[in-house]
């Protein structure tokens, strides 16, 4: 039997460390909601909610039930509404896309930058300018396809690294439109903005912005949960009603709204854990540095692309190479886990048929989802298990070469390898 075979596997995700370093913590947490009985709501999901706005660097924070719900209520209490038109990025998972749908809009895919895997302003831009016709009268852009207004934008915050707000804001303002980011994978990732020259926080960047703390996140609950983050005090009001049924107070319904509370037990695990996410986003960030420097001597792989204006905090390492499925295999065989983020681009699932999007639309995030692959990548990761699987990494490339032959180059375009 091969010698790999005897090593332990390493996982793509180790949950369970982390929560049993917490243990007593969290324990506490959990009696003391035995105690007071203090389940939905009070105190203690405010006292979380005042610590993220904090960290996030945004004036308020709305505590919900998931990043699903955090994307839909954002939507709705920025103003998105039935018959709208709301723009997107193809290569995200499909909470994002589900939320614009589920607040009454229709969704138009935009192609992604093939360095970073966000969105190309530039694409944004080209679709405003050639797919819409701004009326001056009314002072709204309208989809030419579907004769409705476009009102918003979700720039996608992919893999902890924020998209470039800069042009997006900016595009934003010209066009009139709201600028919603999904900050589910982005908990603490940075964004120099040249235009007020100082780095700015994800969820603070957007009129609003969502969060989700599902267990694998940087920020995870022990279950559901997810965050609205604002600096606009109606915005917020408004997403505490939708949350709670429409209430403004206790059977007072102004208008209908959704069951998407954060309870308080997931809040307090939260408030604990939330003291820890900028040393785990540290170790991230010191893991993504070795990684880069292990792949940094290997054709045939292209690491992560961090601008100097980004500083990512490694939701997921995400490296290409072009035999995908192949390295899968033979990284599975080595115990070396790992993932796909996202295999098929939303406008290609079934589920977005009518859409009328076909193969070759977006043609970078489809080759980008036929060679991206996402390697183990949390905190306490060891440099031992890094250097295992780049070492299989390695091994399946040079094992891939015919004897002789040169091992090509990257997969489908010339990129350096990431900065940070
Ligand atoms: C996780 C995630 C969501 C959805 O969050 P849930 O808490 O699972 O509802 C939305 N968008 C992105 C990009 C995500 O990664």
């Amino acid at each position: 039997m091969n010698s790999v075979n005897t090593k332990d596997t390493i996982p793509f995700l180790d949950l369970a460390t982390i929560h049993i370093e917490l243990e007593e913590e969290l324990t506490e947490v959990f009696k003391r909601a035995l105690h007071t009985a203090g389940f939905i709501g009070g105190p203690v999901v405010e006292e979380f909610e005042r610590a993220f706005a904090t960290f996030c660097g945004s004036k308020y924070c709305v505590g919900v039930g998931s990043g699903t719900d955090a994307l839909r209520f954002a939507l709705i209490a920025a103003g998105v509404k039935s018959g709208d038109v709301v723009i997107t990025v193809p290569n995200t998972f499909i909470a994002t896309t589900e939320a614009i749908s589920q607040a009454g809009a229709e969704l138009r895919f935009v192609d992604i930058d093939e360095r970073t895997y966000n969105m190309d302003p530039a694409k944004v831009l080209e679709y405003l300018e050639n797919r819409c016709t701004v009326d001056n009268r009314l002072g709204v852009v309208i989809d030419n396809k579907s004769g409705k207004p476009v009102t918003a934008i979700v720039p996608v915050h992919l893999y902890g690294q924020m998209a470039d707000m800069d042009p997006i804001l900016e595009i934003a303002e010209k066009y009139g439109l709201m600028v919603v980011e999904d900050a589910c994978q982005a908990h603490g990732a940075q964004y120099f903005s040249k235009k007020e020259n100082c780095w700015r926080k994800a969820g603070s960047v957007g009129k609003a912005a969502a969060f989700s703390f599902y267990p694998g996140k940087n920020l995870g609950a022990c279950g559901e949960a997810g965050a609205i983050t604002t600096n606009e005090e109606r915005l917020a009001q408004k997403a505490r009603m939708l949350r709670d049924h429409g209430q403004s107070k206790k059977y007072y319904h102004d208008m209908e709204g959704y069951n998407g509370r954060l309870d308080s037990i997931q809040a307090g695990f939260l408030t604990v854990k939330l003291r820890y996410l900028a040393e785990w986003n540290n170790k991230r960030q010191v893991a993504a540095h070795k990684y880069d420097q292990l792949f940094s001597p290997v054709d045939g792989v292209i690491a992560p692309y961090c601008p100097d204006w980004a500083q990512a905090i490694y939701h997921l390492y995400v490296i290409r190479v072009q035999d995908r499925a192949g390295l899968q295999k033979h990284l599975a065989e080595a115990k070396v886990d790992t993932g796909i983020h996202y295999p098929v681009p939303l406008h290609l699932q079934k589920a977005y048929h009518g859409l009328g999007y076909q193969q070759g639309d977006l043609p970078i995030a489809e080759r980008a989802a036929s060679e991206i692959v996402s390697l183990p990548m949390y905190p306490h990761l060891t440099a031992e298990q890094q250097s295992r699987v780049v070492d299989e990494v390695v091994r399946f490339l040079d094992r891939e070469m015919l004897p002789g032959q040169v091992r090509a180059g990257c997969p489908s375009l010339e990129v350096g390898q990431g900065t940070a």
